[in-house]
């Protein structure tokens, strides 16, 4: 007999006929009705056991968590909260789940817990709706870009090159770490490591992508990415994965108008796409919301939040622009950031991010022209001679979830930049090259995947929206 996904059994007319399906047990309530789920939608199926039929011990078995095997004719439902049901003719019990032991009991649970049970915590309703939601926020990725003619392009994890600039890197290396080889003046001699280099786990697929984009034309990455930074946030991990496209002939304004599009294909994508997972989430945050202080509340609802996104024009505002509003605002001015903003040249934290975008925009906002100093050296230097061609895109709720540029594409312009920021330009050597064989305005940006599921679920922390988070003192699983 054909299994089928409890998805299908909810939608497809498939009204008395005999059935069969496969799940874990989510509920067993008057040793008569199994709420079974099987991954395949956040919807249970209500399977009646005949328990005048069953035999005492099978029924004993049937608990939360246990794996079984059902078969048994689909009927309309008489109760409440579903249309069908199925009436159990025959039942397997596949794998019990020993009830005293098994942590996911059917109460709620705390994200702090599920979280030191990441193995189980998808059997949960939340985190079932979170890794579905991410996974069609990955496959609309690739959509959005296989269908605009770009190339997906695999860039190293070990890179050799320690020149990204993008923060503090996990070294690679196969060197014994209680006796390493050392070079004369007592350091590592890394020559003699697996590589016969310093190597390290990529921080950014940037620089290899801008090598395809200058031959292929249009490219994206979409990886894991390792920083080794200890910021102990709930938006930043020490392992994530990142979209990176990169386009030749393609200067700043094509990189906004690229970025809008794509978060808004993606964003509508789910909408479409995941219509009862979100709906859940929506109900998850207005719960989560209640147990808030009043002020500290958001004003929108999930479905609220995505349209944010949808439908308004991201308003473009320059770095200079930014720092006058927040010079001024209000917060400033009171001393109620924690960050003050004294003059121009400062970085902005994510309470000014989200100052401009909660407060004082509200729409999504891209800033762009920062100051060259705060940012990197591949990023085209204005006429100005002290801003570059940067821009990042910033959230509600998130502050930035994309960063980009469009990168300095002449020769000397960017060896003298390498220069005067201390960086090795033999280790670049390969990437100067680009700028001296066929050089090309181009420009690309990347985008925080799990800060775009954290903004798509109404998930808080960003270790809830990974399967198995890696952060500071903790990589378990
Ligand atoms: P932030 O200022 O938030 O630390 P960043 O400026 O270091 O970010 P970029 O180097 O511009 O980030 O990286 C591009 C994008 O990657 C960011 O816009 C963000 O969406 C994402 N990102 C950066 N660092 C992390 C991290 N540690 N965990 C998860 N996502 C990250
Ligand atoms: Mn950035």
């Amino acid at each position: 007999m054909k299994v089928y996904s409890v998805k299908d059994l909810l939608v497809e007319d498939l009204l008395l006929q005999e059935v069969s399906v496969k799940g874990w047990v989510r509920t067993f309530r008057s040793n008569r009705f199994i709420a079974l789920n099987d991954g395949s939608t956040i919807h249970n199926i209500q399977c009646v056991v005949d328990f005048e039929k069953t035999p005492e011990e099978v029924l004993k078995r049937i608990s939360t968590g246990a794996a079984l095997h059902i078969e048994g004719t689909l009927v309309e439902s008489s109760g409440k909260g579903q249309k069908v049901e199925i009436q159990v003719t025959r039942l397997e019990v596949l794998g019990d789940s020993h009830p005293d032991e098994y942590p996911i009991q059917p109460k709620k649970h705390s994200l702090e817990f599920l979280r030191e049970n990441a193995h189980l915590r998808t059997r949960t309703n939340t985190f079932g709706a979170v890794m579905r939601v991410r996974s069609t926020l990955s496959f609309a990725v690739h959509r959005y870009f296989q269908n605009n003619g770009f190339n997906y392009v695999n860039t190293p994890i070990i890179t050799g090159s320690d020149a990204e600039g993008a923060g503090e890197m996990f070294r690679v290396s196969a060197l014994d770490a209680k006796n390493p080889p050392l070079n004369e003046d007592g350091s590592v001699n890394y020559k003699e490591d697996f590589f016969g280099k310093e190597t390290n786990l990529t921080v950014s697929g940037q620089l290899e992508a801008e090598t395809y984009a200058m031959s292929l034309g249009k490219v994206y990455t979409f990886g894991p990415t390792f920083r080794a930074e200890n910021s102990n946030t709930s938006r930043h991990l020490a392992e994530f994965w990142m979209i990176e496209p990169e386009v030749a002939f393609m200067d700043l304004d094509g990189n906004m108008d690229l970025a809008e599009d794509f978060i808004k294909y993606v964003i509508r994508y789910v909408l479409e796409h995941c219509k009862d997972d979100l709906e859940f989430l929506e109900k998850r945050l207005l719960d989560e919301e209640k147990t808030k202080p009043q002020n500290e509340r958001s004003s929108m609802t999930l479905t609220e939040k995505l349209h944010f996104v949808l439908d308004n024009n991201f308003k473009r505002v320059s770095y200079t622009e930014a720092i006058d509003i927040l010079k001024n605002s209000k917060p400033n001015k009171k001393k109620k950031f924690q960050y003050i903003i004294e003059e121009w040249g400062a970085d902005l934290q994510s309470e000014h991010e989200r100052f401009l975008v909660e407060k004082h925009f509200k729409c999504p906002v891209i800033l762009f022209d920062y100051p060259a100093k705060i940012k990197a050296f591949y990023m085209r230097l204005n006429d100005d001679g002290k801003t570059v061609r940067a821009m990042d895109i910033l959230f509600p709720g998130i502050g930035e979830i994309v960063g980009g540029s469009q990168r300095e594409e002449r020769y000397d312009v960017l060896l003298e930049k390498v220069k005067t920021m201390g960086i090795d330009e033999k280790e670049l050597w390969w990437y100067l090259d680009l700028r001296k064989y066929g050089t090309a305005v181009h420009s690309g940006f990347g985008l925080g995947f799990e800060r775009l599921v954290l903004f798509a679920t109404g998930m808080t922390n960003i270790r809830d929206v990974i399967p198995f988070p890696r952060t500071p003192q903790s990589a378990e699983f």
